[in-house]
């Protein structure tokens, strides 16, 4: 025991310090020695090449400081969400964005519900809507704020929320702030779901004699940390035995999933109509910022009047409307016909490139075959540090995961595919990856490429 720790162990006079610095021990010893792999700088636009900028321990000692070097790397990058490439300094979108903070500046001015509101709003509204399926859409300028002020708009206690024990963060916040009864079903178990529903409700039970006033099923299209895409068929099977509503984010799958990339209706082919709500973000896809919730025009018009994040935070900003209609129009073949298939059909070559070759080479790799999330696991967290390290100084840069945003032996590289990246980047990554595989032992078999 150092003096640090003392001090975070025992309280003052029985009063805990304001700030403690970890909240348990795993957390804070491992912090401590991964620090390196989080929040690491970087520079320049997260495309096809990332800058990252390199950093050591200033000291060998208990809360150590990262200092960067001064040196910085030029990455193929594997790290940022960028996947259909909409993040690159070149091309329409961010010419579209400058424009924009030309004619209109750099901010709403207001919330959407007072002073914030335009026709560009207005206008990104009806793209949007159209080109998720449904009536109407909601703008907020953060895809975190939307699922965490969502739920508190047509939820409360008199609901019940069965939620997949893999949501988002904020989907859970959303739900807290709801004050909804939320019970957790496995992930993408769709029997432990259906035997969740049956507990608290008798199939063919009039709506009217629940005992919830509404029920909802709250799942993710495509789960960021395993790749994983939720059951949409057996979820609207069950939405229609039971009556009860369905609401998927779409924060990784919207314009990465589908043949038209209008997210887990396009991949699996079914009406949107069949989801309730539909919500998403434009920060994975299209290069810009904020989330939007699609559905009915009387959810809309509900939300416009109940929902915090419209009625007290700044509206979404000019630039960013414009990078989301210009991102949107080449996907629609409104703009530039012929790009948008090419982008979508980069990505999923891409995507299937690199998995296939992750597999083949004999590595563990999570997730469904066409998920543009794509994670190799590693297991045990002391390979997170060596492996983001020597990818590092093999100039691939790559996000890595741990606890507590996975369970303690569930550490993983995730890889971010993107359509901005060539067959000979990704030819490279492979290359350099095998050999960090090798060096910290990550392979469980060492098949050849001719038999795999
Ligand atoms: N929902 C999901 C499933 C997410 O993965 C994220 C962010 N990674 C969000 C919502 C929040 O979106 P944003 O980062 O755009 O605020």
């Amino acid at each position: 025991f150092d003096k640090d720790y003392q001090q975070w162990l025992l309280p003052h006079d029985g009063y805990a310090p304001l700030v403690t610095k970890f909240d348990s021990f795993y957390t804070r010893r491992l912090k401590d020695r991964l620090g390196d792999c989080f929040s690491r700088p970087t520079t320049g636009v997260p495309g096809r090449l990332i800058k990252v900028m390199m950093r050591r321990f200033a000291e060998r000692r208990v809360f150590a400081q990262l200092e960067v070097t001064g040196e910085v790397r030029d990455c193929i990058n594997l790290s940022s969400y960028n996947y259909l490439g909409f993040a690159q300094s070149v091309g329409q979108c961010t010419d579209a964005a400058e424009e924009a903070i030309y004619e209109r500046g750099l901010i709403a001015g207001g919330t959407r519900f007072n002073g914030g509101c335009s026709d560009m709003h207005e206008e990104t509204e009806k793209i949007v809507a159209q080109f998720v399926g449904k009536e109407v859409a909601m703008l907020y300028s953060m895809g975190y704020a939307t699922n965490a002020n969502f739920f508190a708009s047509i939820a409360d206690r008199h609901c019940l929320v069965l939620s997949d024990e893999l949501n988002h963060a904020s989907i859970r916040t959303g739900l807290r702030v709801a004050g909804a009864v939320v019970k957790v079903f496995k992930h993408n178990n769709m029997k432990n779901l259906e035997e969740m529903i049956r507990e608290h409700i008798a199939q063919g039970q009039p709506k009217t004699h629940r005992p919830w006033l509404k029920i909802f099923v709250v799942v993710e299209g495509l789960y960021s940390m395993e790749g994983t895409l939720c059951n949409l068929p057996e979820l609207i099977k069950l939405r229609e035995k039971y009556g009860i509503y369905l609401f998927v984010d779409e924060a990784h799958s919207i314009g990465a999933m589908g043949p038209h990339g209008r997210g887990v209706c396009d991949y699996f082919g079914v009406d949107t109509k069949n989801v309730d709500i539909l919500m998403g973000t434009f920060t994975k896809s299209f290069g810009a910022t904020g989330g939007y919730i699609a559905g009915s025009k009387e959810l809309i018009e509900r939300l416009k009047v109940a929902n915090m994040a419209n009625v007290y935070a700044e509206a979404p900003t000019p630039p960013v409307l414009a990078q989301i209609q210009a991102s949107l129009k080449t996907l629609m073949g409104e703009i530039n016909p012929g790009e948008a298939r090419e982008r979508l059909q980069r990505l999923a070559f891409n995507t299937r490139y690199f998995r296939l070759g992750l597999l083949r080479m004999g590595f563990v790799v999570s997730g469904h075959i066409d998920s543009p999330v794509i994670p190799l696991m590693l297991y045990h967290p002391s390979k997170m540090l060596a492996a983001s390290r020597l990818l590092l100084k093999k100039n691939v840069a790559v996000v890595l995961v741990g606890y507590p945003a996975t369970p303690l032996l569930s550490s993983r590289i995730r890889f971010c595919m993107s359509s901005a990246l060539k067959k000979s980047d990704l030819d490279y990554c492979l290359q350099k990856v095998q050999e960090v595989g090798d060096e910290i032992w990550l392979r469980i078999s060492q098949q050849t490429g001719k038999d795999g």
